[in-house]
């Protein structure tokens, strides 16, 4: 049988990462191991409470990128994919949904907040009190964020902001959202900005919406009528949010796939300890050619994504990283581990297909990952912008 300890060994073989984050990666595995998955169906029926985000916090796996200066551990930004990682590794991990994945928002904040805003707002993301929001996409403007109609206009001292936001992860608990609006509609893209509203402002409403997956997470609604904020809430320029999000969307795409890859990974052990305890026609399922064929595919694509994936982190490092790299990463990677799970939920045979069987959920799970934070199709047309000009490569 594949020990936690032997799986662990496995994961942080050689890892790109080094040494300070596979520490902080054992931190995240124990806090979804103690905290998360004995707790997974209460959530299922209730959804993630703020309890949960509090011992997240006392763990210290909140905020990991916050500057030492303001209580924070001021690691690298690759703390957020480790932690992602973990989150795909757990089988809970696809009950709670994207959950502390949210926590690409204190990078945004590190990067372009004010010293007022870091002040109020790093303490409460590092001790869990808050649970940030991302609130970019709207029913008009998914794929296509800059035609986005959530407007915020200037009066006084105040910005006014109507619209709606959906689909967004921590969207009905969220109390510290980034909204991001139009300032400048005429502009478009070059017309948003990021305006923090902190949840029970008066005219914002938000509700949780009813999700194939995820059961117990939080994908919710956001509306905001009338919603009068200081102008001291604007994060970073008025007018650049698309440019200051760069970085963001890259990041976010990238714990994404380092999601992927624990899922996947996890998928595999499960159902190799599955095979060899489960008889069929008298013998054990893992004894059939075409079981040790199909673990052999699924474990060598693992494998590769992994050594894919760690090469990335290496660029990270070295700072040769590009953009295009994310998409690539986030087309390949979502699609290995979709590809994983659905062999994984084949070999279970109808019990991968019952709720109760984490690797259901965690099936469900990774068809989303090819649709979130830019879809397949999204990113090819995002590579292939750059084969149409002479010297883009
Ligand atoms: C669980 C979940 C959590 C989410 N969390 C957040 C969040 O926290 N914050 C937030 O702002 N948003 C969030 N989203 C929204 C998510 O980013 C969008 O769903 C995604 O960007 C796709 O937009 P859309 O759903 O409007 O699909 P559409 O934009 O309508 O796209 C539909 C399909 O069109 C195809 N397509 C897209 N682009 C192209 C192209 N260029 N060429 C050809 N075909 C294309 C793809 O197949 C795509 O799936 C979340 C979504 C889900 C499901």
């Amino acid at each position: 049988m594949l020990t936690k300890e032997k799986a662990a060994k496995v994961q942080s073989y050689e890892s790109p990462y080094g040494e300070d984050m596979e520490m902080f990666r054992r931190t995240v595995r124990t806090f979804f191991e103690r905290e998360v998955e004995p707790r997974a169906k209460e959530f299922e029926a209730n959804g993630a409470d703020y309890a949960i985000w509090r011992k997240a916090g006392e763990y210290g796996i909140l905020g990991t990128t916050i500057p030492e200066e303001y209580g924070g551990a001021g690691a690298d930004r690759m703390a957020i994919m480790v932690a992602a990682e973990e989150l795909g590794y757990a089988p809970s991990g696809a009950t709670v949904g994207s959950f502390i994945g949210t926590d690409i928002c204190t990078n945004f904040l590190v990067d372009h907040g004010t010293e007022e805003q870091k002040k109020q707002w790093f303490p409460c993301i590092l001790s869990g009190e808050v649970v940030q929001a991302m609130a970019l996409t709207e029913p008009e403007s998914g794929s296509d964020a800059t035609s986005i109609r959530t407007t915020a206009v200037r009066e006084g001292d105040h910005y006014v902001i109507n619209g709606m936001k959906h689909f967004i992860s921590n969207g009905a608990k969220a109390n510290l959202i980034y909204a991001i609006v139009k300032t400048d509609p005429p502009a478009k893209g070059r017309g948003m900005s990021v305006i923090i509203v902190p949840g029970g402002t008066p005219g914002l409403t938000q509700r949780r919406m009813i999700t194939q997956g995820y059961k117990g997470g939080d994908t919710g609604e956001i509306y905001f009528d009338n919603v009068r904020v200081p102008v001291t809430n604007l994060v970073g320029e008025e007018n650049r949010a698309m440019s200051m999000f760069i970085p963001t969307i890259s990041l976010d795409r990238m714990q994404i796939v380092a999601r992927s890859i624990g899922a996947a990974q996890r998928a595999f052990e499960l159902t190799l300890e599955h095979c060899r305890n489960r008889r069929i026609f008298g013998q054990r399922l893992v004894e059939f050619q075409n079981t040790q064929f199909e673990l052999a595919k699924i474990e060598t694509e693992v494998n590769v994504g992994r050594a894919y994936l760690d090469s990335l982190v290496r660029k990270m490092r070295a700072g040769t990283f590009t953009d295009a790299d994310s998409s690539m990463a986030k087309i390949w990677l979502t699609e290995l581990e979709f590809r994983t799970l659905d062999a994984c939920v084949q070999l279970w045979g109808g019990s991968g297909w019952m709720d109760e069987n984490p690797i259901s959920r965690m099936f469900t799970a990774a068809r989303v990952q090819r649709i979130f934070a830019g879809a397949t199709e999204l990113m090819k047309s995002l590579l292939g912008r750059r084969y149409l000009a002479e010297g883009a490569l």
